[in-house]
């Protein structure tokens, strides 16, 4: 091989090699979008404390093209009370719902007999929607043989897009008064997140309290779920409540004892005893209930927390 032929080869190979690393570096770095919930079988147990101040640590020291931080808890939002930041976008969210078309309808009852959840009630003379358990599935509306029910559109609340820096934006959505049906707007929330940003995001969500229908909305097909829990026998009850919803869906999840104290063994021997692995713990501080009271950050003001919340990022990635 001359020297010419084999510097070509040389080259081609190294080129050969970079374009590889180069696909797996990208493939690695644009590969998908990572979701970690952070859920609570009860409120009150610090969520959303975890949920603003890990959101600005993963911000700060980790390479992602932007953190997001979404607040799924759409009954009542609080997020926001500790974050500052431009208002990028703010929107009216709706879901459909059937109207039924007296004029147009011959009174057969199908709609009625098809609805699953009892949303459409065949009166003899009329028929009545209840919005309120109406699922948007479409059934009736699609079988009713005169289009009688035809989906129209009804507000049910309104989704903010904050940029809190270049590293971190913020995502809150809120139910309107008077509406119960909280899945809608989770689920289209986590699809506004999903269309907006791209693959090298790190979306945390913080999950509606309790084991209900929203939490599984809220938590399902994430990477990470992470399970709050207080030393105490209330947030224990809770808290095995919120891991067997995690074991019944298949996530991964893990455990943060917040107000940590004397007492943190209750929940040490359980997470142990089911091979369940905790992500860490937030000491009870009074400093921290006066920084909270305030609407401020502890990673902010009480330095030595930031430790803390930077051995939960390092579990959980
Ligand atoms: S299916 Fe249509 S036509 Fe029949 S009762 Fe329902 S709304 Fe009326
Ligand atoms: S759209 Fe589905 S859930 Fe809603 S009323 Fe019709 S059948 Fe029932």
């Amino acid at each position: 091989m001359n020297s010419l032929s084999e510097k070509l080869w040389k080259t081609k190979k190294f080129s050969t090699a970079f374009f590889v690393c180069n696909s797996l570096k990208n493939y690695l770095k644009v590969g998908f979008m990572i979701h970690i919930a952070v859920a609570s079988g009860k409120g009150g147990t610090g969520k959303t404390t975890l949920s603003v101040n890990l959101a600005t640590i993963l911000s700060e020291k980790y390479n992602y093209n932007k953190t997001v931080l979404a607040d799924l808890d759409v009954e009542e939002p609080n997020s926001g009370l500790f974050l500052d930041g431009k208002l990028k976008l703010q929107e009216v969210k709706y879901r459909m719902v059937p109207e039924w078309n007296e004029e147009k309808c011959t009174l057969c009852k199908r709609c009625a007999n098809v609805c699953e959840f009892n949303a459409l009630a065949f009166l003899g003379f009329s028929v009545l929607v209840f919005p309120e358990l109406c699922h948007s599935c479409y059934a009736c509306s699609e079988l009713c043989p005169e289009n009688a029910l035809p989906m129209k559109q009804r507000r049910m609340g309104e989704l903010k897009h904050y940029e809190i820096s270049d590293k971190l934006d913020f995502i809150e959505s809120r139910l309107d008064i008077g509406v119960e049906q909280a899945v809608p707007l989770i689920k289209l929330t986590r699809d506004y997140v999903k269309e907006t940003f791209d693959n090298d995001t790190l979306v945390i969500y913080d999950a509606p309290p309790g084991t209900s229908c929203p939490v599984i909305e809220a938590v399902k097909k994430c990477e990470n779920t992470i399970l709050v829990t207080e030393p105490t026998p209330f947030g224990f009850n809770d808290l095995k409540l919120a891991v067997e919803t995690m074991q019944e869906l298949g996530n991964k999840f893990g455990v943060v004892i917040n107000r940590s104290d004397a007492n943190d063994k209750i929940i040490e021997d359980y997470c142990n005893g089911n091979n369940i692995e905790l992500y860490g713990k937030i000491p009870f501080m009074r400093e921290a209930a006066e920084a909270y009271s305030k609407g401020k950050l502890l990673v902010d003001e009480i330095p030595v927390m930031r430790k803390y919340f930077e051995t939960i990022a390092e579990r959980i990635i």
